[in-house]
């Protein structure tokens, strides 16, 4: 990621007491994301209690078949299709 970048990405995540599923919004501005600790959600029916979450990225990727013949723009990524 571009330094000084920062995004915030939801995740459910579940108390490991109850079992509620808790929203945690992390706020990510580097390949590391710290440990956390979440107080499970009272007003949404949790137990109130606090647990530690460690969260990692998982990508995941959709697949195209390409029609006729692709370009590589400057950048390095397939920018657009061309028809032969
Ligand atoms: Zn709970």
């Amino acid at each position: 990621m571009k330094e000084g970048m920062s995004i915030n990405l939801s995740v459910n995540v579940r108390c490991p007491y109850c079992g509620l599923e808790n929203n945690v919004i992390l706020n990510i501005d580097s390949r590391f994301i710290p440990k956390q600790i979440v107080t499970c959600d009272i007003d949404i029916g949790g137990c109130d209690k606090d647990f530690v979450i460690d969260p990692r990225f998982k990508i995941t990727a959709d697949v195209y078949k390409i029609e006729g013949k692709y370009e590589y723009g400057k950048e390095g990524y397939v920018c657009r299709l061309k028809h032969v």
